[in-house]
């Protein structure tokens, strides 16, 4: 194919499915978007905890279809902080109303880490969100957690935290609750990932889930996103292959020796990428963080630019000379 590299054909061919709006569907999404009829659009209430809205903001960047037909075609959003025209006790108002089961059925998306150790940490109206997810496990249908920090406790979650950061899954274990449970983990969360799991959701049911806990991945999040290692699909992964591996930031070749978590990530980011298929990290120049993996941020020692002993010589011999 004259002078087109692999990366590049990728990148064309990625492009152009967004442009023909299909976004990179999975075959079990498309399926569950052949079946007939929205009528039933389920009512997402959206709750916010310990989080920087980073996932709201990058829910809203999703293009096809668009937010504004998601909450209102595919889903009907009954509050959202950042959305919502209905502030302080208007906003408790209708969260409450839903908490109690006097609003109807409801499917909860939550962004943010629970404060386990401090619930005053994080209220709504003057009451802890603890309070409200505790409710809520009693009358919500299912449970959506959305981002790092609602699945594995992300930044506010990170070792040492004076709250005891905790994500939703975890929080409704120490409380003895087991709701029926999704989790989607990413710093930010993909608006594919989180969108497509709610069409799958109401049209053909629960999508298919990682059911065990391992080193890597996260238990409840759903295959058709997190059951493989990006790595194994990275443009870059012939490099990977062939050794050809960059020595900074911005060079060509793999990026594992400047710190890629790319072979211990489990997401699909290398196939699907980001904003509408233009891009991603890699394709950045960035190496992964693994910000979708089950360990993001959790340890002090957690590195976001690991660069290997291999670089690190190399460059103190630099100095040296
Ligand atoms: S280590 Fe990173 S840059 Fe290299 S092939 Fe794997 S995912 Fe791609
Ligand atoms: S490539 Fe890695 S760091 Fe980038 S969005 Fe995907 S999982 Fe997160």
């Amino acid at each position: 194919m004259n002078n087109t590299s692999r990366r590049d054909f990728i990148k064309i061919a990625a492009s152009l499915t967004a442009g023909f709006g299909l976004a990179n569907l999975p075959a079990e999404v498309m399926a569950a978007l052949n079946k007939s009829g929205f009528d039933n659009a389920p009512v997402l209430l959206y709750l916010q905890a310990q989080s920087c809205s980073g996932c709201s903001i990058s829910l809203l960047q999703s293009s096809n279809p668009s937010p504004h037909i998601l909450i209102t075609r595919y889903s009907k959003l009954a509050f959202h902080a950042d959305l919502s025209a209905a502030a302080f006790s208007k906003a408790a108002e209708i969260i409450e109303s839903y908490i109690n089961g006097s609003a109807g059925d409801y499917i909860l998306a939550l962004e943010g880490s629970i404060p386990f150790n401090m619930p005053a940490a994080c209220e709504i109206n003057g009451k802890p969100i603890s309070d409200l997810l505790l409710k809520a496990s009693k009358t919500m249908k299912a449970a959506v957690a959305v981002g790092a920090c609602a699945t594995n406790g992300g930044v506010p979650g990170a070792e040492g935290n004076p709250t005891g950061a905790i994500p939703l899954l975890e929080f409704y274990k120490r409380n003895n609750v087991k709701p029926f449970l999704i989790n989607i983990p990413g710093c930010p969360v993909h608006p594919d990932w989180v969108w497509q799991t709610v069409i799958h959701l109401v049209k053909a049911g629960a999508p298919e889930l990682i059911d065990r806990d391992n080193e890597d991945n996260l238990i409840n999040s759903p295959k058709m996103f997190f059951g493989k290692r990006l790595h194994e699909n990275c443009p870059r992964y012939h490099d990977f292959q062939e050794k050809i591996f960059a020595r900074k930031i911005g060079d060509e070749g793999c990026l594992f020796e400047v710190g890629c978590s790319g072979p211990i990530t489990f997401s699909d980011c290398s196939t699907r990428w980001w904003n509408s298929g233009t891009t991603w990290c890699i394709d950045a120049n960035a190496p992964c963080v693994g910000c979708a993996s089950k360990k993001f941020a959790h340890y002090k020692s957690h590195s976001f630019y690991r660069i290997t002993e291999k670089i690190k010589n190399e460059r103190s011999n630099t100095k040296d000379n």
